[in-house]
C-alpha cells in the first residue's frame, strides 16, 4: 500500500465527494459491479427507476432486474458481444420492484486494470417508460417511433447491420420481413389520420405479441414495418412466424365507431442466402414483398432471383410505354387504340353510353391488358399523357359517331386519381370538348371509388369544376372502397357504377345480391343513377331489372369493340330496336 501524504488524502476525497454528486445527481440509472458482476455501487435515479434501494441492491448480480422479456439467447449473445468489445450499447426490458416492466436503453462498459484484468462494470440507462424524464425521453425518442413504440428506422438501420454481424460470427441465419399494410391508404384518406393512427398502433400491438422479444420489430415509414428474425433454424420455422403474424393480424380493429381491416403482404430474405449485406437483404425483402401484394394482397413470399427478373419486366413495360406515348399521335395508327363498351337503360333498351377503355398492341409483345399497364402509368406519372390521349381520341371517335347519324350517346371516359389531383384536368377537358364541337354533357368520366375519397377537399373542389359545366361524373368500382355516405353525398356525382365482382356473383351469393339490392336502394335514395357493369347472363339481368337497377353494361350486350365495330353495333342495334 503506497502511503499518501495528507495533502494527498484531501485531494482524493474531494475527488471522491465529486464523482459522487455526479453520480447522485444523474438522471441516467447508474450500476457499478466489481469483477464478479456483484453490485458495489447504484444511484439515486437507479432507485427512482427500479424501487430497489441502495441496500437491497448491493451484494446481488444485476440479474435480478431481467425480465423473463429477455431471453436467455439473448442474454448469452450480450455477454459475448460486451467481453469482446469491452462496452455494449441496446435495449433490453427491466423488471422493477413493484414488478412493472420498463424497456431501457443500456450503455455496459468493462473497466479493467492496468494488466487488462476485469476489474468493474459500469451500468446505465435510462427509463424509456411512461415516467421518464425529459433525457430519457430524448433517447427514447432518437431511437423509438413515437406513434407506435416500435423502433424507428434510424435505430433499425444500425441494429440490422449488429444482427448481420453477429449471425456471422455464429454462424446462424436471419430473417428480415418487410411487411406493408394492404390498402391502409384507403383508411387514412377516407376516415382521416387520426383514424389510421390508430389502426397503425394497433397493428403494430399484434407484431410485437406476435413475435419474441429478442426480434426486432421497426416502423420504417407510414404503413410500413421490418421484423427481423436473428436466429432462425431455416426457412420452415420462419414460414411458421409468418403465418402467426397473417393470423394475428387478420382479425378486424375496432377504432371508435370503425370496423377496420389492415391485411398485410410480408416479403422474406434470409441471410446469407439472399444477401450478406443489409441493404441487400432489404431490397430483395422489398421486392418479395411487391411481389405479395401482387399475388393479390394478405400473402407472404420468400425472395427468389425470379423476383428481380419481375422488376426487371416492370422496368420493361415502363420504357415501352415510354416509347409508345412519345409515338402516339391523334388520328394516327399508334400502339394505343380506344375499345368502347355499349351501356343499356334497363327501361327502354336504347344505348345510352359508350365507356371507352384503352388497349396497347405492343410491335413485339402483342397485346397488353390495361391491369397490367395502367398501375405503371399510374405509378411513373406515365398516366397523364395517356389520360390526355384518351379524353382527345374519346373525343374524336364520338365526333365520327355523330357525323355518322348516332345522336344521343354519351362517352364515359376512365379517369386516375392522378389526373384528378391536375389543376389542368378541367382545361383539358374542355379543350378537347370544344374542338370537336362537342358539349359537356356528351362526356362522362368515371372516378373509382378510392379515387374519389383521395384528398377530399382539393377532389371536391375539382369535381365541382367539371360538372358545373355540364359534365356527368360517376362513381366507378362502387363497394370497392371505404366511402362513406356523408361524404357521397358532397360529391357532385350523378351515377354509381356497381363493381363488376358483385354482379358476377348476385345469383349464387347471397352477401352479393344483398350487396347489390342496398347500393341499389342507397343510390337511388341520393338521387344517382345505378349502373350494373359486368352483366354476363341473362339471370344476373333479371335479378337487377327486379331491384330496380338504372343502366347495364358487360358482355351479355357487347364486349368492348374497336372504334370501327362499335359504330356497326350502333346501326344494327338501332335498326332491331326500330323493327321491335
Ligand atoms: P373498369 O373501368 O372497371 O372497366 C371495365 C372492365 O370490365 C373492362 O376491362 C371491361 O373489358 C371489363 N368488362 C366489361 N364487361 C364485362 C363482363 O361482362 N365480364 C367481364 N369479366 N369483364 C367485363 P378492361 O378493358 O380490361 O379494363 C380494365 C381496367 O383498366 C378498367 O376497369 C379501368 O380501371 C382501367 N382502364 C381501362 N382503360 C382506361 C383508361 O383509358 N384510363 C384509365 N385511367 N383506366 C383505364
Ligand atoms: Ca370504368
Ligand atoms: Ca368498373
Amino acid at each position: 500500500m503506497p502511503a499518501f501524504s495528507p495533502d494527498e488524502i484531501e485531494a482524493l476525497k474531494r475527488r471522491l465527494r465529486a464523482l459522487e454528486a455526479v453520480m447522485a445527481r444523474s438522471s441516467d440509472a447508474i450500476i457499478i459491479t466489481d469483477a464478479d458482476n456483484r453490485i458495489v455501487e447504484v444511484n439515486p435515479a437507479f432507485t427512482r427507476l427500479s424501487g430497489y434501494t441502495p441496500k437491497e441492491a448491493r451484494g446481488s448480480t444485476p440479474n435480478f432486474l431481467a425480465s423473463a422479456k429477455t431471453t436467455r439467447a439473448s442474454y448469452d449473445a450480450f455477454w459475448a458481444d460486451l467481453l469482446r468489445d469491452d462496452v455494449w450499447q441496446g435495449e433490453m426490458w427491466d423488471r422493477a420492484k413493484d414488478g412493472s416492466l420498463y424497456p431501457q436503453w443500456l450503455t455496459v462498459s468493462v473497466i479493467r486494470d492496468a494488466a487488462g484484468a476485469i476489474q468493474n462494470y459500469v451500468v446505465h440507462f435510462s427509463d424509456l417508460g411512461e415516467h421518464a424524464e425529459t433525457t430519457a425521453e430524448l433517447a427514447r425518442m432518437a431511437h423509438f417511433d413515437a406513434l407506435t413504440q416500435l423502433y424507428n428506422r434510424s435505430a433499425f438501420e444500425s441494429l440490422l447491420p449488429q444482427a448481420l454481424h453477429n449471425a456471422q460470427r455464429d454462424n446462424r441465419q436471419v430473417a428480415v420481413l418487410v411487411i406493408d399494410l394492404d390498402r391502409f391508404k384507403n383508411v387514412n384518406d377516407s376516415l382521416g389520420h387520426a383514424i389510421g393512427d390508430q389502426l397503425l398502433k394497433g397493428v403494430a400491438e399484434r407484431l410485437r405479441e406476435s413475435v419474441r422479444a429478442s426480434d426486432i420489430v421497426a416502423r420504417i415509414g407510414g404503413d410500413e414495418f421490418i421484423i427481423v428474425l436473428p436466429d432462425i433454424e431455416n426457412a420452415l420455422s420462419v414460414a411458421g412466424v409468418t403465418s402467426k403474424l397473417k393470423h394475428n393480424l387478420a382479425d378486424s380493429y375496432r377504432v371508435g365507431p370503425h370496423t377496420l381491416y389492415a391485411t398485410p403482404s410480408i416479403g422474406i430474405a434470409l441471410f446469407p442466402a439472399d444477401g450478406t449485406d443489409a441493404a441487400t437483404l432489404l431490397k430483395n425483402a422489398d421486392a418479395a414483398m411487391y411481389h405479395a401484394k401482387a399475388q393479390g394482397r394478405n400473402n407472404f413470399q420468400f425472395f427468389s432471383e425470379g423476383m428481380n427478373i419481375a422488376a426487371l419486366e416492370r422496368m420493361k413495360i415502363e420504357n415501352g410505354l415510354r416509347l409508345a406515348i412519345e409515338s402516339t399521335r391523334l388520328g394516327t395508327a399508334g400502339q394505343f387504340h380506344l375499345y368502347f363498351q355499349p351501356q343499356l337503360h334497363i327501361d327502354t333498351n336504347r344505348i345510352v353510353g359508350l365507356e371507352a377503355l384503352v388497349r396497347w398492341f405492343h410491335p413485339e409483345w402483342g397485346s397488353m391488358p390495361p391491369a397490367q399497364f395502367i398501375p405503371i402509368a399510374e405509378d411513373t406519372g406515365l398516366i397523364q399523357p395517356l389520360g390526355d390521349w384518351v379524353f382527345w381520341e374519346s373525343c374524336r371517335q364520338l365526333r365520327i359517331l355523330r357525323d355518322a347519324g348516332i345522336a344521343d350517346i354519351r362517352v364515359a371516359v376512365n379517369l386516375s386519381a392522378q389526373q384528378l389531383r391536375h389543376a389542368d384536368l378541367p382545361a383539358v377537358v374542355h379543350g378537347a370538348l370544344a374542338c370537336y364541337d362537342l358539349k359537356p354533357t356528351d362526356l362522362e368520366l368515371e372516378i373509382t371509388e378510392s379515387a374519389a375519397m383521395q384528398n377530399p377537399a382539393a377532389t371536391i373542389a375539382i369535381l365541382n369544376q367539371l360538372s358545373d359545366t355540364g359534365i356527368v361524373l360517376s362513381i366507378d368500382d362502387f363497394g370497392t372502397g371505404y366511402s362513406s355516405l356523408s361524404y357521397l353525398k358532397n360529391l357532385p356525382v350523378q351515377r354509381l357504377k356497381i363493381d363488376r365482382s358483385f354482379v358476377q356473383e348476385i345469383e349464387v351469393s347471397r352477401d352479393d345480391h344483398a350487396i347489390c339490392s342496398a347500393t341499389i336502394a342507397l343510390g337511388h335514395h341520393l338521387d344517382l343513377e345505378l349502373v350494373a357493369e359486368g352483366v354476363e347472363s341473362e339471370g344476373q339481368r333479371q335479378l337487377l331489372e327486379k331491384l330496380g337497377c338504372d343502366v347495364l353494361q358487360g358482355f351479355f350486350y357487347s364486349k368492348p369493340l374497336p372504334a370501327t365495330e362499335i359504330l356497326i353495333f350502333l346501326k344494327n342495334w338501332q335498326a332491331t330496336q326500330v323493327a321491335a
